[in-house]
């Protein structure tokens, strides 16, 4: 194609300061204009979002897109407040607000002309200094700007993947016009403000990940065709066996959209996408069966006889919908035994594939995978690392397809195409020829560049590191089946939590107590502590097998030994002479919250999912998660009216605001609330004004390092024990008649209504009378005295064995 640069690579300068956004503005309120609006509301930046003018007497698109954005599904916003910061506008009325925006985001129809003509409209209203960039799924970026005159500078390609929000992929697309100074700056921007991963394509069309994965799927739906499989096979031989997402090929495109891949593939260089599957999805936009928007696509769900959904599939020969089966795989059943995507990945590739149903759909398709990745090095993509990158945050692979490649052997898996007939990529060929073993050196330090023959170092952005990134070049101090402690440098260790399942038992309770106790050594030889992890959950909470095991045992001492050690381990976090900051980040339940909550600070990823859930078992937060609730409610009620000193202590024990504190946190605690992000978390008071938000999951821990450090060097001191007035007897009599109102409005079962009074009663202080003094040991006991007596119950122990079978809670 002409319109194609020559390859370039864009590298990121380390020392760049991000640029700073005040304003900005998205022109389209469609899908991505919409979304890319609310997550730049989501940093806090107030954004203008323009679509063309309503028609005579309706509402302006960019209005009722405003109104449909608070309802998306998964949530566009972090907190439905965010919507205040986005101001809706139309093109005919609102472009001079534009001088007032930093970044001006284009985001209409894919459209060649429509783009430009656009761009050309807004040119004279954009301020100076402006960015402004276009969310092109493909077109030719430069093309796109070569109408801007004098902005041509700071005009560039910045493509965002759909959901916007949770999608952490960013591909910057440079023109050769494009100031590199701006680039790095807005790299920076991106990377620590929006929480992108930036990766630098090329301007060739669809860039990296798109022409990667929609090449992908094209050649998965021929096999398809050609070796008669089905749709559910596909699905089932494209998703977690490969560590890619469960909606597999088919189930993918119905939620993209039939109608957008389509025309996504419509830019594709000739042969890749013009075999027989081109023809059926030209067939279904004609039938407009484009997926998941037009309620039937690969998939259609119908109401059975009986009134059940039932899930009917495309048949790609006949183009009928018939009833889904379960695929007959046995080599995927087998596989599910390995944990590790790449363990996986060597026991199907190696079966045989003349034999093998599994073996003989994966060898081509991942063979034409990894070489067609390989042949975009120094065209699409400056080298594999970026190739990599793109494919496991756009796509949510776990694995590039370089990792995945390494994985499965590069040497053995030329021979072995090359005895298939398959075709073997030039660059394949140089990396063999030098004797190496496979892309990344073992250390995944460096990797081969087929362009330049050699292999590169891996480039790491300046601020991005996880623990696994220190145990390579620090000391692990300590460490057990469920947790380590991991020297960061500087002064500062790690606690990584890594138990199996994510779920906190002996192990972790046993490493962190020792590690933070006062006594410790440790404790000696660090300035600060962080608590965190590599995993996609910070922890799923107590280990409630050991639990139920004890519980249906009538092991009761025991069971009072377990929560014991709950609490010492809390209290170790808690009154640590070194400052600790925790840094959770996916679920991060139970347990895992009452972790957080005892720390001196917190550092969440954003995208954080924080409850005590212990409800949802029939149980109550016994580790002090009930007790630092309440001090949080004494602490609330504190700031809204501070209590006069010369009053006795049962006055502010039975203040308004002390009630309305306490009923905040009940209800909290009674119905198991979890936030949606790290911000709502803050909004219930799980999360404090100085705990810090880190959006880029990528800097999470070097972020809470630095906190611990901070800290650490501004005078740390340990809180001390507390002693509180405890809000008695007549505060537990409102808060058990809200139960039985509950109750009787049919929202509350018996059950529930049982927790929810132990609850109450240990908020409460016991039945005792307003302003009795009670120290947090005081309140530890009764925690333990409530979750003792629950354990006991019959329907809490149904409801612990339900939840860990099916992952659910039971209401009974
Ligand atoms: P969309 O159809 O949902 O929205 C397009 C918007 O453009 C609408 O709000 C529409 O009112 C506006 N528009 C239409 N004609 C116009 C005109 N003549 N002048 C001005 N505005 C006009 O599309 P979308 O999915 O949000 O895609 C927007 C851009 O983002 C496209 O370039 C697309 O390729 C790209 N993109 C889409 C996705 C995705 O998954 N949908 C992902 C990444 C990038």
């Amino acid at each position: 194609m002409s319109t194609v640069p020559p390859p370039e690579t864009v590298t990121m300068s380390k020392t760049a300061e991000p640029l700073l956004i005040r304003r900005a503005a998205v022109l389209g309120a469609g899908t991505m204009g919409a979304q890319i609006a609310a997550h730049l509301a989501n940093v806090g930046i107030p954004t203008l979002m323009l679509d063309i003018p309503a028609q005579a007497g309706a509402k302006d698109p960019s209005k009722i897109a405003l109104d449909a954005l608070g309802k998306s599904k998964p949530a566009a916003f972090y907190e439905p407040a965010n919507a205040g910061l986005i101001t809706p506008g139309s093109f005919d009325k609102d472009l001079p607000l534009l001088a007032q925006c930093d970044w001006v985001i284009e985001a209409v129809t894919e459209n060649f002309e429509i783009k430009a003509a656009l761009l050309a409209s807004v040119l004279p209203h954009l301020a100076k200094n402006a960015l402004l960039t276009t969310n092109t799924s493909g077109l030719p970026v430069g093309r796109i700007g070569r109408a801007l005159d004098n902005h041509r500078e700071r005009f560039f390609g910045a493509h965002f993947f759909n959901p916007p929000r949770y999608m952490r992929l960013l591909e910057v697309i440079a023109t050769p016009e494009t100031d590199r100074a701006v680039l790095a700056g807005f790299t920076a921007f991106a990377d620590r403000i929006l929480g992108k991963q930036v990766v630098f394509a090329n301007d060739t069309p669809n860039f990296i990940a798109n022409r990667i994965g929609i090449a992908l799927m094209f050649n998965a739906a021929e096999l398809l065709l050609q070796q008669g499989l089905t749709v559910e096979d596909v699905d089932a031989l494209t998703g977690p066996a490969l560590g890619w997402p469960r909606t597999g090929t088919f189930r993918l495109a119905d939620l993209v959209g039939i109608d957008v891949l389509a025309h996504v593939a419509a830019n594709f260089p000739q042969g890749v996408t013009q075999g027989k599957f081109a023809g059926v999805l030209a067939e279904l936009t004609k039938r407009k069966w484009l997926g998941d928007k037009t309620g039937q696509g690969f998939y259609k769900k119908v109401r059975g006889a009986d009134g059940k959904d039932e899930r009917l599939v495309l048949d790609l020969n006949t183009l009928e919908y018939r009833p889904a089966t379960r695929p007959a795989l046995p080599a995927l059943d087998m596989a599910k035994n390995a944990p590790e995507a790449k363990e996986r990945l060597r026991m199907l590739m190696s079966n045989d594939p003349a034999k093998d149903k599994a073996a003989g759909f994966l060898w081509p398709l991942l063979s034409s995978l990894w070489n067609y990745s390989a042949e975009r090095i120094g065209e699409a993509a400056p080298d594999a690392p970026a190739i990599d990158a793109a494919m496991r945050t756009g796509f949510n692979w776990e694995l590039g397809p370089f990792q995945m490649w390494d994985a499965v052997g590069v040497v053995s898996s030329v021979a072995r195409m090359k005895a298939m007939g398959l075709s073997v990529s030039a660059a394949a060929e140089a990396l063999i020829s030098t004797g190496r073993a496979g892309w990344y050196s073992a250390d995944e330090q460096e990797c081969f560049e087929p362009v330049r023959n050699q292999p590169l170092p891996v480039l790491k952005t300046a601020g991005h590191a996880r623990v696994a990134d220190f145990r390579r070049t620090h000391k692990v101090v300590r460490s057990n089946a469920g947790a380590s402690l991991v020297d960061l440098g500087d002064g500062i260790a790690c606690i990584e939590l890594h138990s199996p399942k994510n779920a906190i038992g002996g192990d972790v309770l046993s490493l962190i107590s020792s590690v933070l106790n006062s006594d410790s050594e440790v404790v000696r030889n660090f300035a600060g502590f962080v608590i965190t992890g590599d995993r996609d959950n910070f922890s799923v909470g107590a280990n409630l097998m050991q639990l139920l095991m004890l519980a249906q045992e009538g092991e009761w001492h025991e069971v009072d030994g377990v929560i014991n050690r709950f609490q010492q381990m809390t209290a170790a976090i808690k009154f640590c002479p070194r400052p600790v900051v925790v840094a959770p980040f996916g679920m991060t339940l139970g347990g895992g919250a009452e972790i957080c909550l005892h720390a001196m600070r917190r550092q969440p990823h954003a995208e954080t999912y924080i409850g005590l859930v212990e409800a949802g078992v029939g149980l109550i937060p016994a580790g002090g998660g009930t007790k630092e609730m309440l001090l949080r409610a004494i602490d609330a009620a504190v700031a809204l009216a501070p209590p006069d000193p010369r009053d006795p202590s049962s006055r502010f024990a039975q203040s308004a605001e002390m009630a309305a504190a306490l009923k905040r946190v009940f209800e909290l605690i009674a119905m198991a609330k979890v936030s949606t992000s790290a911000a709502e978390a803050r909004a219930m008071g799980l999360f404090g004004p100085s705990d810090r938000i880190t959006v880029n999951r990528e800097r999470l821990l070097p972020d809470a390092k630095t906190h611990a450090q901070a800290l650490a060097q501004s005078g740390y001191m340990p809180p001390r024990p507390r002693t509180i007035p405890a809000a008695g007897a007549s505060a537990l009599s409102t808060m058990e008649t809200g139960v039985f109102l509950m109750g009787e409005a049919g929202y509350a079962s018996e059950h529930d209504q049982k927790v929810a009074r132990w609850i109450a009663y240990v908020l409460a202080g016991g039945r005792v009378t307003a302003g009795t003094p009670l120290s947090e040991q005081n309140l530890l006991d009764l925690e333990r005295e409530a979750f003792l007596s629950l354990c006991g119950e019959r329907k809490t122990q149904e409801r612990i064995a339900f939840t860990l079978k099916t992952g659910k809670p039971l209401r009974n």
